[in-house]
């Protein structure tokens, strides 16, 4: 499959970067290490007139501490970086493990956060080549107006896809948005639509810059856990991120996050409140499996039944939050 033709820029500075998004605005698809964009530019889903390419500014690199005590990660960050920081390790491991899984050690030698963070919703009938997709009919995420996935409805369901979102949002992650016009930091948790499509709150000229970890996520105890058909390569079908701070044997505090198995990546209600207090054994364990289940709502945009994935989300719940208290 070709790529379609556009035109490649490639700033040296931030600025020069946001000028071409203000000039350019929505016929510019911006590139981190283009690991999804590329495959996607060959299935069609996306023909830019302008490619900006985002490699030649450091400005967006590097782990580097707060003056508050926290973290910040620029966006262009690679997941092999994020995996290997001995810091990272440490104090957030939530977040080194998810981004251990991401698809193969090549991919994450050129995969970024900010990509990981902006990865376009995935399914069945979206990530498939045009002549796959002209032969089956276009849907509304993309050139028709009907849903291969839930017949009859009007929204697009497609799966938010990437493993490190969940950690973040169990991190309570911020990130900041640049435009040529200013910046903005918002809660990761408040970039996600919820919608199959318009899946991110980002306007045509703006760049996810920076990500926040706050101090007060530092030390939890964090485990990863993700279903996907081949270990050694694949998106997940259902994620599951546990952060989890203990005293004395009691929980005092606790985060679920999923991902895979909605249209965003999900922080689970209510888990802090079912854990808080308790000292962590299977029935406890169980009853967040459970309610982490309700929480997820997949549908058939990828390969495994939605009945399984949901059974994964409790499975992957309990024997993380397992995993959290044997760690
Ligand atoms: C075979 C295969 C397996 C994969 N498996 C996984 C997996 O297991 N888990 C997983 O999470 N991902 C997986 N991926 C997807 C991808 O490799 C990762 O999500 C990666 O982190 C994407 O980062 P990137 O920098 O390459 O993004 P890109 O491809 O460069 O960009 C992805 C999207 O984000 C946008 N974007 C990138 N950076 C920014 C920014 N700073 N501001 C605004 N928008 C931005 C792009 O315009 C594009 O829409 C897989 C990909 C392949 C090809
Ligand atoms: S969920 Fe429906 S509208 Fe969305 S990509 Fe899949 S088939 Fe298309």
């Amino acid at each position: 499959m070709s790529l379609p033709d556009f035109k490649l820029l490639r700033p040296r500075s931030l600025d020069e970067a946001l000028g071409y998004l203000e000039k350019h605005g929505g016929s510019i698809r911006v590139l981190g290490g283009g690991t999804d964009l590329i495959p996607s530019m060959r299935q069609k889903l996306f023909e830019p007139e302008y490619v900006l390419v985002l490699r030649g500014v450091d400005a967006l690199r590097g782990i580097k501490p707060t003056s508050d005590g926290g973290m910040e990660i620029g966006a262009l960050t690679t997941l092999h970086e994020i995996e290997r920081s001995e810091f990272l390790h440490r104090h957030y491991p939530v977040l080194t493990e998810a981004a251990a899984t991401v698809a193969s050690p090549v991919l994450r030698n050129m995969g970024t956060l900010g990509g990981n963070i902006c990865l376009d919703t995935r399914c069945l009938w979206y990530n498939q080549s045009l002549t796959w997709r002209k032969g089956c009919g276009f849907c509304i995420k993309k050139d028709g107006d009907l849903c291969h996935v839930a017949p009859g409805g009007t929204k697009c369901w497609a799966a938010f896809s990437g493993d490190t979102p969940p950690a973040l949002l169990c991190l309570k992650a911020e990130i900041e948005i640049a435009s040529a016009t200013g910046v903005r930091r918002i809660a990761l948790r408040d970039f996600y639509t919820g919608l199959g499509d318009g899946y991110r709150r980002l306007g045509a000229g703006e760049l996810v810059t920076r990500v926040f970890l706050p101090a007060s996520s530092a030390d939890l105890t964090g485990v990863y856990r993700k279903l996907r058909i081949r270990g050694s390569i694949d998106y997940p079908l259902a994620g599951v991120a546990v952060v989890m701070k203990r005293s004395n044997g009691h929980v005092a505090e606790a985060r679920i996050g999923i991902t895979a198995v909605n249209p965003a990546p999900l922080l689970v209600n209510g888990a802090s409140e079912l854990l808080a207090g308790r000292v962590i054994d299977e029935s406890a364990a169980e009853a967040a499996g459970d309610l982490a289940a309700r929480t997820a709502k997949p549908l058939t945009t990828s390969a495994l039944t939605p009945e399984y994935r949901r059974e994964m989300i409790r499975v992957f719940t309990k024997r993380a939050i397992l995993a959290a208290v044997a760690t």
